[in-house]
């Protein structure tokens, strides 16, 4: 079977991060989030780290030529060779366009950029109630999907905390920043053929059984 190389796109707080979780179980693809690679770097100090951090506390995003290196080196990785799930990348035309480059370079394509849809008010609604387990990267919403104990994960009992960046004033920044340099790629993607939409204002079971659906169907075209 052809690989599978896949693109989650949408908004922040679209959902993109709970469909990988079952997406990449799914298909048993790599999981490549550039948002906790970013956030790795930054607690564990390292060049990227601190080269990132004040970018991302403002909700900006961080330089294209920083992330850009960062993840084409990742993406030649053993575990990414017969396929991969990018969540957070790309995020720029330029961005794409490098990464277009790279798979050609290896005659490898993309298969699919999966399009997360949802209003500026959900977002709002789900960035400003979500909470992690720095731990484990679990994610919850404290409405919408609370863990089993008030505060905690559900698999290993850490401490479950709200981003720096989820606080309301930097998602409004956020969204700005997304409608203003990652919505052009839902055009870029449609000219190539690749866009798939998905209501992400559904349950996520649905999102998913959505999502999986697209991807057979997609099998059996033989596009991939
Ligand atoms: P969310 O999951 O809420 O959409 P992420 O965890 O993907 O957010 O990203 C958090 C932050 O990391 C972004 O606000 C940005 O500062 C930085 N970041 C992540 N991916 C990229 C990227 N591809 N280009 C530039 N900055 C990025
Ligand atoms: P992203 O990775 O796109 O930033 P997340 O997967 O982290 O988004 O989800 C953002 C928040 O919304 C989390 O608190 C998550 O629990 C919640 N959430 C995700 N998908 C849904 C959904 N379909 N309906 C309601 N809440 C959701």
């Amino acid at each position: 079977m052809a690989e599978l190389n896949l693109i989650l796109l949408g908004p922040p707080g679209a959902g993109k991060g709970t469909q990988a979780e079952r997406i990449t179980e799914d298909f048993n693809l790599p999981y490549i989030a550039t948002g906790n690679i970013l956030r790795a770097a930054v607690s564990e100090g390292t060049e990227l780290g601190i080269k990132a951090k004040s970018f991302m506390d403002a909700g900006a995003l961080v330089p294209d030529e920083l992330i850009i290196a960062v993840i084409l080196e990742r993406l030649q990785a053993a575990d990414a060779q017969d396929g991969f799930l990018l969540d957070g990348f790309p995020r720029t035309v330029p961005q794409a366009e490098a990464l277009g480059t790279q798979l050609a370079g290896l005659e490898r394509h993309l298969s699919a950029v999966l399009l997360i849809d949802v209003t500026d008010e959900e977002v709002v609604r789900r960035l400003s109630g979500r909470r992690v387990s720095a731990k484990t990267g679990r994610v919850y919403h404290v409405e919408f999907d609370p863990p089993k104990n008030e505060g905690v994960c559900d698999i290993d009992g850490s401490r479950l905390i709200q981003r720096d960046d989820d606080k309301p004033e930097t998602i409004l920044n956020r969204l700005a920043v997304y409608h203003e340099q990652t919505e052009p790629l839902v055009g870029f993607y449609t000219e190539l053929g690749l866009l798939r939409r998905f209501d992400g204002a559904r349950p996520p079971v649905e999102v998913h059984d959505h999502i999986r659906a697209q991807i057979a169907t997609l099998r059996l075209e033989d596009r991939i």
